[in-house]
């Protein structure tokens, strides 16, 4: 990218460099907007784990400009119907429902690191700045926002981005004293990428190369899906201690290496597949799975929110980056707007978590009901029958949006506020 003279009398400090922060940047960039990311990582990179894009997704990143950079970086050819088929976790894992193909729904599964060099290929360098952990923010006499990072060193900005994931410093400048959104959701994630041939020479017959599966049944379910042009099985393990309430974030840390015994103990029982793929995971990562709380507002002022900062939810729609997406396209949107300025900047990102919050909090609750229906397949839980009624149709809302909508809802809504001109009836 090669820089070109500011679009616009503000600049935007971005903090955390994943896959949000990333394309934030990238997309104010394109737009000419003068823009820094601070990651506190001494690199740009993510733990070695596939992430799923779903059709909104792939929409959002083709809207920023960037989906041709990712698919050439994801080794697939061109996006693929990603819909899942939904198998029982026992013996004889009879198939209980295959999630409807639609030509549009169209997604993609790609390593999260190779992402991650996909939008590093294309961004100005220059604005990436590592071993930048950010810790607080004041207010300048001159009203900009100055940030401080742990190093000492500070860095002054006009609008602050928090894109610091789940464990988010800069929300705690958004949200109200006191309050903790962060909870447990009493459940454990293992995690691991098993080549596809060891899987099968483990006994594995269900062909898991073509599109994901979930495993179900009672308190636990499994995710795979294939990534490497099918070469390698991205697995995931969900197993879940349900209760009724949630309890506030564990200690850290939260991701622990533990060995194949603890997780073939956890998953005693299950049917052949689901034991044998298990099997092949000789060094998996637990993860405990945490999410928040939807928050009433993604923003404070000059400070706003994108990505799991404002809404990690539960993982069990693979939606969570999907959303994130969908905030950094109508952020960079509205920021690249003609009639955005410094004076007006509160408002028009105040619009933009009108707009955003109440979706994102839609698609944050249906992940948590998702994970309560893949883990209730008897017995005494929902019969063969129910579970397709209940399974019928979960992703709708997610995939079908439409996103020139909120781009529309939030221009009418700052002209009708006289923040924007009111367009001229000609
Ligand atoms: C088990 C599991 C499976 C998942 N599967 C899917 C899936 O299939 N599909 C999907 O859409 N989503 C999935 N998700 C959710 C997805 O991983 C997140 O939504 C996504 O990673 C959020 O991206 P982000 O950029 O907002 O945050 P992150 O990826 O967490 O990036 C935050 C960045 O900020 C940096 N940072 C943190 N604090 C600071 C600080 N103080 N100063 C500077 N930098 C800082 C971090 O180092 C990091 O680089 C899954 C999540 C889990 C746990």
């Amino acid at each position: 990218m090669t820089s070109t003279m500011p679009t616009k009398d503000f600049k935007v400090a971005i903090v955390g460099g994943g896959m949000c922060g990333l394309l934030c940047a990238y997309g104010l960039g394109r737009r000419g907007i003068q823009v820094d990311v601070f990651e506190s990582a001494p690199q740009f990179g993510e733990v070695g784990a596939g992430v799923g894009l779903g059709p909104n997704a792939v929409r959002a990143l083709t809207r920023m400009g960037v989906f041709e950079a990712v698919l050439k970086q994801s080794e697939s050819p061109s996006a693929i119907f990603r819909a899942f088929r939904f198998v029982s976790g026992m013996n004889p894992h009879e198939i209980i429902y295959d999630y409807p193909a639609l030509d549009t729904d169209k997604g993609l599964g790609i390593h999260r690191a190779a992402f991650l060099d996909a939008i590093l290929n294309i961004i100005d360098r220059k604005v990436a700045h590592l071993n930048k952990r950010f810790v607080s923010v004041e207010e300048s006499t001159s009203k900009r926002l100055i940030l401080h990072f742990s190093d000492g060193t500070t860095h002054e900005a006009d609008i602050i981005v928090g894109a610091d994931g789940i464990k988010s410093t800069v929300r705690d400048f958004v949200t109200e004293e006191g309050e903790k959104p962060l909870k447990f959701s009493r459940t454990f994630a293992y995690r691991g990428l098993i080549p596809t041939d060891v899987a099968r020479r483990a006994g594995v017959q269900s062909d898991l190369t073509l599109r994901p599966h979930c495993f179900v049944g009672k308190y636990k379910h499994i995710i795979t899906f294939p990534i490497h042009l099918g070469r390698t099985i991205n697995v995931v393990a969900f197993s879940t201690d349900h209760q009724t309430t949630f309890p506030d974030e564990l200690p850290h840390p939260w991701v622990q290496a533990v060995t194949n015994e603890e997780l073939m103990n956890d998953f005693q029982g299950w049917g052949s597949d689901v034991v044998s793929l298990l099997s092949c995971m000789h060094t998996p990562s637990r993860w405990s799975i945490h999410g928040l709380s939807p928050l009433s507002s993604y923003v404070r002022g000059k400070v706003v929110l994108i990505g799991d900062s404002a809404h990690a939810m539960l993982p069990h729609l693979g939606a969570g980056v999907g959303q994130g997406f969908e905030d950094t396209l109508l952020l960079c949107e509205l920021l690249g707007h003609p009639e955005t300025e410094l004076s007006n900047i509160a408002e028009v990102l105040r619009t933009y978590s009108d707009i955003r919050a109440p979706r994102a909090t839609m698609v944050l609750q249906g992940s948590a009901n998702a994970g309560k229906v893949y883990e209730s397949y008897a017995p005494d839980g929902y019969s063969f029958e129910e579970m397709q009624e209940k399974l019928d149709s979960i992703w709708h809302p997610v995939w079908h949006h439409n996103l020139d909508d909120d781009l529309n809802a939030a221009v009418i809504s700052l002209q009708k506020r006289g923040v924007f001109a009111q367009p001229s009836i000609s």
